[in-house]
């Protein structure tokens, strides 16, 4: 088991409680020096670097700023080949350091934050498209490339990725992989870990002598999602889908109910969506509008399309029917200012808090119908809870997620707000805790631990995130 300190268990602030001893990590350094000095390695002589490659996104979360502080690497390698990712692998198992895998450092659970210092290692410089399958669109891609820049790649090819974070334009495949659920495209794809968004990966053990695996898509399947704690993924199988010219729509709507209910008639609907994103109108009053979009009014609720080329014969009408009034459109691309997407999805949630910084936010798959859920909630919490729900696609059926934003009152406000969701019926996937397991379903899966004991007998990658190996015996 890895080297935790007797308190860990039991500690609910993980405030830099357990560093390593400075001369180890010398030793971890000096070696790899010696064994690669091309490959850039960061230590104590650069504190401030140190410091901004052990954060990520969690700030979003009172809770977690307040568990992670002080949380810091001892020790940055910055790889860029497969060779120097098996060589800083094999370092930190010989000299029993822990080693956590950074892609672009956006998560929102601080699943990159090394709970207990150590080693990080930075996989940005490993960015090629390896091969794509004209015949199948499959590719193979490094597990640095920024899902943005792979898109590019691709458009000539007439593919593009299925799904992408609304971070896409910063954040990598990898990282996406190993820490992200879902996003633009989960309307039609549904989320990462539904059968057939992965189809292989190529992974390096952390062992005294790494080895390189190549994993078929069920073998897979626990290294999706376990935040780095099971394998260093430094390639990616994906399927990819045809593109489409994608046309960004902003609809307005004068109430709340009659907004809600085109989002969810639009979800039973032949109009090929990519992405569905509702915005409550306090919530569209504070956003920044792509160029050429107007302002909404006060009141105005906000319906935020993707829609394919060919919707575009039959949007307007329908949803002049419904209520809806069409107030921008532009191609995806050919637009100035913001893409639609980074309105939607943790990007609601982005701007916001910069003009709102003592807010935060929840997750959640609501019920169906929506309506009593929503309408319970509200009367219950008033306006320190504002809605922006998004569509995805759930076990093969169109839904509604929500990522309400949330005035911070404090933990235990939280906790009651949390009982209240899932009381009206709401399946939480709680942001503000540190585990896979606890942002979650809450249970423990026992494949994702045995692929931590073959990958990474010692326990040391990302110490502290996979609650199935902290409790499980040995
Ligand atoms: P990092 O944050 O660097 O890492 C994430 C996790 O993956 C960490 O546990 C890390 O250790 C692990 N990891 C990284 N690379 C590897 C690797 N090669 N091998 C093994 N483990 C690895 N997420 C969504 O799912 N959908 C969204 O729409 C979305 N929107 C967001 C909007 C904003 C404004 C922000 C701040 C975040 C959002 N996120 C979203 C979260 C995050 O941006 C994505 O999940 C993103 O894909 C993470 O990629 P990254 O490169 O930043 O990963």
């Amino acid at each position: 088991m890895a080297e935790l300190h007797p308190e860990f268990s039991k500690q609910p602030d993980y405030s830099g409680f357990f560093r390593y001893p400075e001369a180890r990590i010398s030793a971890l350094a000096a070696e790899l020096g010696r064994l690669d000095p091309s490959m850039p390695l960061l230590g104590a002589e650069a504190p401030a670097e140190l410091e901004r490659l052990s954060r990520d996104y969690s700030d979003y979360s009172p809770v977690l700023v307040e568990r992670l502080r002080g949380c810091r690497a001892q020790l940055v390698a910055s790889a860029s080949s497969l060779e120097q990712v098996r060589l800083v692998a094999g370092a930190c198992a010989r000299h029993g350091v822990a080693l956590t895998v950074r892609g672009a450092g956006t998560g929102n659970y601080g699943q990159c934050v090394p709970l207990q210092g150590g080693l990080v290692l930075d996989l940005c410089g490993l960015d090629r498209l390896r091969h794509f399958d004209a015949a199948t669109g499959v590719i193979e891609v490094e597990a640095g490339s920024l899902m943005g820049g792979l898109n590019q790649q691709l458009e000539p090819l007439g593919r593009a990725l299925r799904l992408v974070p609304s971070t896409a334009r910063s954040a990598t495949i990898g990282g996406f992989i190993a820490g992200g659920s879902g996003g633009i495209g989960s309307l039609r794809w549904g989320f990462l870990r539904d059968p057939g968004n992965l189809l292989g990966l190529e992974v390096v053990t952390v062992e005294p002598e790494p080895r390189l695996l190549r994993l078929d898509a069920a073998a897979s399947t626990p290294l999706n999602h376990a935040y780095g704690t099971n394998g260093i993924l430094t390639a990616l199988r994906l399927p990819t889908t045809e593109l489409v010219a994608w046309q960004q729509l902003v609809v307005g709507f004068d109430s709340w109910d009659r907004a809600l209910a085109a989002a969810q008639a639009l979800l039973g609907t032949a109009l090929q969506l990519q992405a569905l994103t509702l915005l409550e109108a306090p919530i569209a009053q504070q956003l920044p509008w792509p160029g050429g979009c107007p302002a909404p009014l006060a009141a105005e609720q906000r319906l935020l399309l993707l829609a394919a080329p060919d919707a575009l014969e039959v949007l307007p009408a329908w949803l002049a029917a419904l209520g809806g009034q069409i107030h921008w459109q532009a191609p995806q691309g050919g637009s100035r200012g913001l893409p639609l997407r980074e309105l939607s999805w943790n990007h609601t949630t982005l701007h916001w808090r910069a003009r709102n910084p003592d807010w935060t936010y929840l997750q959640m798959l609501l019920p169906q119908p929506e309506a009593p859920c929503l309408g319970l909630l509200r009367e219950r919490w008033g306006d320190d809870l504002l809605w922006h729900l998004e569509a995805v696609r759930q076990q093969g059926g169109a839904r509604l997620a929500a990522l309400p934003l949330l005035r911070w009152r404090g933990e235990e406000a939280l906790e009651r707000l949390m009982a209240d969701c899932r009381q009206a019926g709401a399946l939480l996937f709680n942001p503000h805790v540190i585990s896979v397991e606890d942002g979650g379903l809450g249970v423990v899966d026992a494949d994702q631990v045995a692929a931590k004991a073959a990958h990474d007998p010692a326990g040391l990658l990302n110490p502290g995130k996979l609650g199935g190996w902290l409790s499980s015996p040995g």
